[in-house]
């Protein structure tokens, strides 16, 4: 399998790397320690959107979803909450996984709801390990209404990749490993936040609990 990246996908990676250095790296460790960023970034990053999977009582495995949708003539109405949820108050739009159908992973849909629906209430998460200066929110639904076409994903739709999931458990370990390293590199100066290496683990150490698949986990 050749996992080169394309000249096109090289190319955006040098855009956002570009970015980031201009318009990220000066400012990380001042919103790191504010826990929030300075606004006029998130329209720069253009178009902002989420994605609401995670529940109160079900994060690991999503088939026990229980926020549900209903439908109301042609429309649906949802019901229920998210948490931990990236971009959460940022964003305009979010991709809502609800319960169409029955139990399991196969009774799951997604939708495309806006931010500003009656009923979308968010409310932004303090107290972060890592990720400071990125917003992360409780979402509540609370009889939210959209037209039959928000609907994106239906219950026959694909389920979610396993292999996706193991490379993003890879991905995650191999950074939070090198973070560990480069603190081990950096000495008592690793420590300090004078110095970023104590944000990258901070920041790395949250992406190995996130949707990886629970038989490879190792933390
Ligand atoms: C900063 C941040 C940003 C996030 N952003 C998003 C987002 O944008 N969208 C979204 O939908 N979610 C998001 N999440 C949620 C994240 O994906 C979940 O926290 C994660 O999937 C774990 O779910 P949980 O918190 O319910 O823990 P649980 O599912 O309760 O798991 C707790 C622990 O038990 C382990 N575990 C669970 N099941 C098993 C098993 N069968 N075998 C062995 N071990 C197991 C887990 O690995 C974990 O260590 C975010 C979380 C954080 C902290």
């Amino acid at each position: 399998m050749d996992l080169a990246l394309t000249e096109e996908q090289l190319a955006f990676k040098q855009l956002a790397r570009d970015f980031l250095v201009k318009e990220v790296v000066p400012f990380r460790a001042e919103w790191d320690r504010r826990e929030s960023v300075d606004v006029a970034i998130i329209p720069k990053m253009g178009e902002l959107g989420f994605f609401g999977l995670t529940e109160p009582d079900n994060g690991s495995d999503p088939s026990d979803l229980a926020t549900r949708a209903t439908r109301a003539g042609t429309d649906w109405v949802i019901n229920g909450s998210k948490i931990f949820i990236t971009n959460g108050t940022w964003a305009d739009a979010c991709m809502v996984f609800a319960r169409t159908g029955g139990p399991g992973a196969r009774g799951i849909s997604a939708f495309l709801v806006p931010t500003d629906t009656p009923g979308f209430v968010r409310t932004e998460i303090h107290g972060k390990l890592g990720l400071r200066g990125q917003a992360t929110a409780e979402l509540t639904f609370d009889d939210v209404r959209v037209p039959a076409d928000a609907m994106v994903r239906n219950e026959r739709g694909e389920p979610f990749g396993v292999a996706a999931s193991k490379a993003k458990l890879f991905a995650s370990e191999a950074a939070v490993k090198a973070a560990n390293l480069a603190i081990q590199a950096f000495g008592g100066y690793g420590y300090v936040d004078e110095y970023p290496v104590q944000k990258f683990m901070r920041d790395a150490r949250v992406m190995t609990s996130m949707k990886a698949p629970a038989r490879s986990r190792s933390c």
